[in-house]
């Protein structure tokens, strides 16, 4: 069976629902896991059914009933008998319930037992072969295609499909780490006959998707290995003289970290056998800038290009506007590159520094052959944006790519082993902690108040981020900010100088609030949430985010890292209306964390496995059912790959890539 139309039942609609969950062949059915279950399995008679337990029961219909309450509700109720007892049944609202059960014929039921009316009731039980007597599975909810559609379908066709599951992984192996075979796995993970053979099939198929990650990335890896440095550089004793010259000429003293990461990618950049492939980490704030600064600085005194991408046009001027300013005086030809302002590349000399946003892309052509270092700023989505500039030639220019996302330790043995990592574990020492405070509606105004009269009393600065709408900025969140700003500006602030930012408006038009609000001409910058990634501006003190229990908290924790920047104390107000428990508890986190890395951890460990949350917002992917905060799976993972490497020399590990895996999740150069 090759194709979803060939299942009895399919017809074109369900293709088209289907394919909107990236099912599209009939195997993907059977990688479409269940994401709880209920255990339906305890079968007993009538007479033992207790309250809130979960049973089957099967027994004779002797009454049902359609009735419409008074408070024009609609119920069906229902009396089941056996030989020990009887017990009422009610749903809500499916009246088409009439016609499929009859009276004086049995049926079995499934549900829990509580008291309604007085009388012990189960209320809403389902029934059925496919739904009763056995542990169910609930699947991920879709729009058409209920969880008991998802158990027919699949209880019915698994056998055909599981004929074309093979086995990915030696006999030997399976035994040795105690896994369950795959066939049996993809099999129990829909209908398990117990939990115990429940877990081991999420622990394969976990397993399997965790090595799947392993291995891409280990062949990336190997793919880089063989890659060359398009331009040699090096580090002569009249080139370190000046690299130090520049460092003294700063108006800090570089950190130990910075230091430290400096002198990683120094070594990288001089290696002429192995292209750098470096990710250097850095909480918001720790001074990555300069680092790439110093790197670019080092290509042009080897007469060689740079490239720095940054992911906003906003955010590449600022870099032009820092590089000219710490440059000033070191002679270096500077280029600014972005869709709204074009260079005459025959004017760009070849020890040139280019600062570009990522619209570059398409002028390429006329540089990329030249490019001796290539940084990508503010990089979520690691290796996307890279690999789009590198093209597939053997011969490479080195890579460095920059992120505030912090890397918890099982990402980075998971799915990052083709990158080496630096890391910047320091902030610059004048930094005070931002204090954060939720905020309830309530409170709100009291709020705006106070910052109204610290803008007075300290002429400070104010970011509003605008309530989360939408993931990608679209026209609905543009209006939202629009109305917002009107609000603010009419009804709260209305003697502040305030402006309004969003992506709709003209690059140029958006420079000049940037510069104005630079130089506090404007007291409060309202944005939408996607505006600024990296923006620095050390005189703004306060921000508040709207609707923050909508954002991730990796997310936050980056727009927090817009203040905080000068010597001044910084506050975050996080702004909510949620009431739900589990937001309360993450935004309480953020109140009280500050380490970013503590923070991705505890985001990875909340959100559990299969739940889809975006990869722009939180910066890691989504699986289908590992969880990448689980160490104890990813060290299983490395067990196994290198048992396969080491004694398994013909074994093929590009079997494993794992039908589960989203594209998304795809992370090689
Ligand atoms: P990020 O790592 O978030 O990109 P930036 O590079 O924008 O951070 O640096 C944030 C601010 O810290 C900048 O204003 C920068 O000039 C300043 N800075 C960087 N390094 C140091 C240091 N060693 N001491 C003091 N300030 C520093
Ligand atoms: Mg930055």
């Amino acid at each position: 069976m090759d194709s979803l139309s060939q299942i009895p039942g399919i017809g074109p609609k369900t293709i088209d629902k289907l394919k909107k969950l990236n099912i599209i062949k009939p195997i993907d059915l059977l990688y479409h896991f269940p994401n709880r279950y209920v255990d339906f399995s305890h079968k007993i008679n009538i007479s033992q059914v207790k309250e809130n337990e979960n049973v089957t029961i099967t027994g004779k219909l002797i009454k049902f009933q359609n009735i419409f309450t008074r408070s024009h509700k609609n119920l069906q109720k229902a009396v089941v008998v056996d030989k020990t007892g009887q017990i009422n049944l009610l749903w809500f609202n499916q009246p088409y319930l009439s016609k499929i059960f009859k009276v004086g014929e049995s049926y079995s039921f499934a549900g829990t037992a509580s008291t309604f009316q007085n009388q012990k009731t189960i209320i809403a039980p389902v029934h059925g072969q496919y739904n009763t007597g056995k542990i169910i599975s609930i699947y991920p909810e879709t729009s058409g295609l209920s969880s008991a559609w998802f158990r027919k379908t699949i209880q019915n066709f698994s056998s055909k499909f599981l004929e074309q599951i093979n086995e990915t992984l030696p006999p030997k192996i399976l035994q040795k780490y105690q896994l369950l075979d795959l066939k049996t796995s993809l099999d129990q993970i829909h209908c398990p006959k117990n939990t115990k053979i429940l877990v081991e099939a999420r622990n394969r198929l976990a397993a399997e998707e965790i090595l799947s990650l392993q291995i891409r990335s280990l062949l990336s890896k190997k793919d880089w290995l063989a890659k060359k440095p398009k331009i040699k550089l090096t580090i002569s004793p009249s080139i370190d003289k000046k690299i130090k010259k520049l460092i003294s000429s700063l108006p800090f003293k570089l950190t130990d970290s910075q230091t430290k990461v400096l002198q990683e990618i120094k070594s990288d950049l001089i290696n002429p056998k192995k292209v750098t492939n470096r990710l250097l980490q850095g909480d918001v704030g720790s001074g990555k800038t300069i680092i790439a600064l110093i790197a670019c600085y080092i290509t042009h005194l080897n007469q060689s290009l740079s490239l720095l991408i940054a992911p906003t046009e906003i955010l590449a001027q600022q870099h032009f506007q820092t590089f000219q300013k710490i440059l000033k005086t070191f002679k270096v030809p500077i280029f600014l590159l972005t869709g709204s302002q074009k260079s005459n590349f025959k004017k760009i000399p070849k020890d040139a520094v280019i600062i570009a946003t990522h619209a570059a892309i398409y002028q390429k052509s006329k540089f990329e052959n030249q490019v001796a270092l290539l940084i990508i700023d503010e990089q979520h989505k690691f290796g996307v944006k890279q690999r789009s500039f590198l093209g597939s030639s053997t011969n490479l220019p080195h890579c460095l790519t920059m992120t505030a996302t912090p890397i918890p330790r099982t990402i980075s043995l998971t799915m990052l082993g083709n990158l080496d990592l630096s890391i910047i574990d320091t902030l610059p020492q004048n930094r005070l902690k931002i204090k954060t405070f939720l905020v309830p509606e309530n409170k709100k105004n009291s709020c705006y108040q106070w910052i109204g009269d610290q803008i007075k009393k300290t002429k400070c600065q104010v970011f509003i981020v605008c309530p989360f709408i939408e993931e990608s900025e679209t026209l609905t969140s543009v209006k939202s900010a629009i109305k917002e700003f009107e609000f603010l500006s009419n009804q709260i602030f209305p003697d502040l100088k305030m402006a309004l930012i969003h992506g709709k408006i003209k690059p140029e038009d958006r420079q000049k609030i940037i510069q104005q609000f630079q130089s506090n001409q404007i007291s409060i910058l309202v944005t939408t949430p996607i505006i600024e990634v990296g923006i620095d501006i050390p005189n703004a003190s306060i921000i508040i985010i709207q609707t923050a229990d909508r954002f991730g908290l990796a997310q936050l924790h980056q727009l927090r890292g817009r203040v905080g920047r000068g010597n001044d104390q910084s506050y975050c107000y996080l702004f909510t209306e949620s009431q739900n428990d589990k937001a309360q508890n993450r935004l309480q986190f953020l109140e009280q964390n500050s380490n970013g890395l503590k923070i991705a951890e505890y985001d990875l460990q909340t959100r559990g496995p299969g739940e889809t949350f975006s990869v722009i917002q939180h910066g890691f992917p989504s699986l289908k059912i590992a969880n990448l905060s689980d160490l104890k799976l990813i060290t299983l993972g490395q067990k196994i790959l290198n048992d396969l490497i080491q004694n398994y020399p013909d074994y093929d590990l590009s079997q494993i890539t794992s039908e589960s895996l989203p594209e998304q999740n795809i992370i090689n150069n």
